[in-house]
């Protein structure tokens, strides 16, 4: 019998999460969930805990931990349950896992994430906001401690699945001249900005061709998260802003491309499945079932692009400026990100006051010479306190 692959799931109930169990589904004997955490939806996670029998869970609170111990043990599980931060740090770092999966959204990803890569794990990142705040910080102690970062982001995938076979994460290898991150436009490509002025929460989470948590859904919509891509790519693909090029390509079927100095193109195409990249990072180096549905090549009859339009859509360029600046400026713009789409989310501000926010919050003065991740979690906290007083102020 071979030994199974432990896993540590954090994020275990959202989009990401879903999908990575679903993979796990398809290959019983490889993998094994050593531990699974959530923030809200503890029930689901019991059941979670209840099919896959792991051997830790981590919630948010003391009173979530009580209910869902307690749970545990009427039904005979021996699942131990932890909590908070330290908890998901506990089971990132555990000496017996050696993947771990960073499926948390937001910067609250970021602690677990650097504990994973401080202990050497194979990290498959989802998370981007990880990469964002602390790209720098993120890549070298991964090197530093050989630990392992492969890209779950459809888009980091495909570039990773066509980069030469001696490309090392956070080196551009010389044969590449740039990527091409191709992007679906999200459910406004086509809208004026007088059109997207009363676009609600519901409109901007409806994606027109990946099915994904909030967050990311809204940041789809304002272009946003194509911005914390290109970030992103810049990190793990050692790529100037100059070296990356954005594409709408509404049928979502190329992920992303890579262009060679002899000027050819090298694109994975796929269905818009998470399985596939999430099986990709698992599998690596050799391929595994996805439990995907194959693409149905006769459903397809074209394949299109076309540019940005960044008069309408301002967020990529904030993206570049942030990454330029440096320093802790890219934190800068993901907290005023995170909260802008809260307040949207929450009906406090409108659909193009995000990035109105966003730009105006970038344009202050900001303590960014961090280069720590206590440094850069306190200058994300103060970001989220300044933007807190903006909303509270227009809201009177
Ligand atoms: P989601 O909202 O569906 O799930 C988020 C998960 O994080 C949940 O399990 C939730 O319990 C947990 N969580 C939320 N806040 C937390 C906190 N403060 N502390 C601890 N845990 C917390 O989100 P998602 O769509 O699965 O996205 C997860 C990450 O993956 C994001 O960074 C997103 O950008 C990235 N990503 C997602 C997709 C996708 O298809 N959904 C694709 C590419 C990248
Ligand atoms: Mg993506």
């Amino acid at each position: 019998m071979i030994n199974k692959t432990l896993i540590s799931l954090l994020g275990a109930t959202g989009s990401v999460g879903k999908s990575v169990l679903a993979v796990l589904n398809d290959n019983p004997d490889l993998y094994r969930l050593f531990a699974v955490s959530a923030y809200s939806r503890v029930e689901q996670l019991f059941s979670i805990c209840e099919k896959y029998h792991p051997v830790f869970a981590v919630v948010h609170n003391e009173s979530q931990a009580s209910w869902l111990q307690h749970q545990c043990i009427e039904r005979q599980l021996r699942t131990e349950v932890l909590v908070g931060p330290e908890g998901l740090c506990t089971v990132a770092r555990d000496s017996a896992v050696q993947v771990v999966v960073s499926g948390i959204v937001g910067v609250a990803g970021l602690p677990s994430t650097m504990a994973a890569a401080k202990a050497g794990k194979r990290i498959l990142l989802a998370n981007k906001e990880a990469l964002v705040v602390a790209g720098d910080l993120l890549l070298k102690t991964v090197k530093e401690h050989g630990a392992e970062l492969l890209p779950v982001d459809s888009e980091h995938s495909a570039i990773f699945q066509v980069m030469p076979p001696n490309f090392q994460v956070g080196v551009c290898p010389p044969e590449v001249r740039k990527i091409i991150l191709t992007a679906s436009g999200g459910p406004f490509r086509n809208w004026t900005l007088e059109q997207m002025k009363n676009v609600t929460p519901h409109q901007a989470c409806q994606h027109p061709t990946w099915s994904m948590g909030p967050k990311i859904s809204v940041a789809c919509a304002t272009l946003m998260n194509k911005g914390l891509e290109l970030i992103e790519g810049c990190w793990l693909f050692g790529l100037s802003p100059n070296q990356v090029d954005v594409l709408i390509h509404p049928q979502s079927i190329i992920h992303s491309m890579v262009e060679m100095i002899d000027g050819s193109v090298l694109a994975q195409m796929g269905p818009s499945n998470m399985q596939i990249p999430i099986a990709h990072c698992l599998g690596y180096p050799n391929r595994i079932p996805s439990g995907a549905k194959p693409l149905d090549w006769h459903s397809v009859h074209s394949l299109t692009f076309e540019p940005v339009d960044e008069s309408r859509f301002p967020a990529l360029q904030q993206a570049r400026a942030a990454f330029l600046v440096g320093q802790g400026m890219p934190c800068v713009l993901n907290a005023a990100n995170e909260i802008a789409i809260e307040a949207f989310l929450s009906k406090r501000i409108s659909f193009l006051e995000m990035t109105a926010l966003t730009e105006t919050l970038l344009a202050k003065n900001w303590p960014i010479a961090q280069s720590s991740l206590e440094g850069l979690l306190a200058l994300d906290q103060e970001v989220r306190q300044v933007a807190e007083e903006y909303l509270s102020v227009s809201s009177d």
